[in-house]
């Protein structure tokens, strides 16, 4: 089959993908073979080829964002032929401490999607038939895959910040992740604050409900019940946090920061202020999502490469230039 495959010894000079033939994943007791349709890139993926995150495969095809059908391995709830998604959670032990008290996401042996195990940046992908999910009809493939990430993360994200109905929402960054969490706090009644850089994403933000856009330095006019920080940087952390009324709650929505800069404890964090990080998902929270995201309809604006083009797909979520969400192709 064909796959874009990440090689950690790649020439600095050489681009992140090879695009080219491999083994076609073989099925095993409780997995299942999947006919990839879409698969969404996530600023995740941009992490792993860039080694910001450490490289755990010698060759690893990236992706966990996957949209498929059921081709091998079917079970009673997924028949042949199942539309399914495949997200970054693609395993987990179940009887670590973590486990055992709801709290799967995170597990001390966890398996990730296109990070410790192949992903779906390829014709086939292998998972495991526990962590897939049947999607709901009226989703189309590619408006679909974003939603297995950037959506199930950006909702765990309120979730942490413990978003209630009505209160006062900044989001930090306003790529694919908040575009599809402000469809939900719009849904809560809550007033969101989006600060972001980038004219096209203020306008995106503007134009799906926000009750304020301002740009990278700018401080919202009200203060906080909840921020989310969506960009890779400690700074914005900071921005969000002095935006914040006492009590209120950061909750960071990545995986990897550049650094966290030092800051007045007094003037940003007493007053009992909280940052939370986000970590992964649980199964609950990709149903939940998924159930309100066919609810309510969100409708991501999805930008297509061809798996041939993969290195343009990554590379327009690195360089920001798609507003929406990026979905490769096979
Ligand atoms: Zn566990
Ligand atoms: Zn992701």
């Amino acid at each position: 089959m064909k796959a874009a495959v990440f090689n950690p010894g790649r020439k600095a000079t050489d681009p992140f993908l090879q695009i080219r033939d491999v083994p076609r994943p073989q099925c095993q007791p409780g997995y299942i073979v999947i006919k990839v349709i879409a698969c969404g890139v996530c600023r995740t993926d941009l992490h792993i080829v860039e080694q910001d995150l450490p490289t755990i495969q010698p060759e690893l095809i990236p992706g966990h964002q996957i949209v498929g059908e059921v081709v091998e391995g079917a079970t009673a709830e997924l028949p042949l032929g199942t539309r399914v998604g495949v997200s970054w959670m693609g395993g987990v032990d179940g009887d670590c401490f973590y486990c055992l008290n709801g709290k799967e996401n995170l597990c001390d042996n966890p398996v990730f999607t296109g990070y410790s195990i192949n992903g779906g940046y390829a014709e086939y992908a292998l998972a495991r038939s526990d962590f897939a999910y049947p999607l709901p009809s009226g989703l189309d493939d590619l408006h679909v895959a974003p939603l297995l990430c950037a959506g199930i993360i950006g909702f765990r994200s309120l979730r942490v910040a413990g978003v209630s109905q009505g209160e006062r929402v900044g989001l930090f960054g306003f790529g694919s992740s908040a575009s599809l969490a402000i469809a939900v706090l719009k849904s809560w009644k809550c007033e969101v604050y989006v600060v972001t850089r980038g004219e096209a994403h203020r306008q995106r933000a503007a134009s799906l409900g926000a009750t304020w856009v301002g740009a990278e330095d700018d401080k919202p006019p009200v203060a906080l019940d909840r921020a989310i920080t969506f960009a890779p940087s400690g700074k914005v952390v900071i921005g969000a946090l002095a935006s914040l009324r006492k009590g209120g709650v950061v909750a960071i929505n990545a995986i990897h920061l550049d650094q966290m800069p030092a800051f007045d404890y007094d003037t940003l964090l007493w007053g009992e202020r909280e940052i939370r990080s986000v970590a992964n998902m649980t199964r609950q929270d990709a149903r939940d999502f998924l159930q309100i995201a066919h609810d309510l309809r969100i409708q991501p604006r999805v930008k297509a490469f061809a798996l041939d083009d993969a290195n343009k797909a990554v590379l327009a979520v690195k360089e920001e230039t798609e507003s929406g969400s990026t979905v490769i192709v096979p």
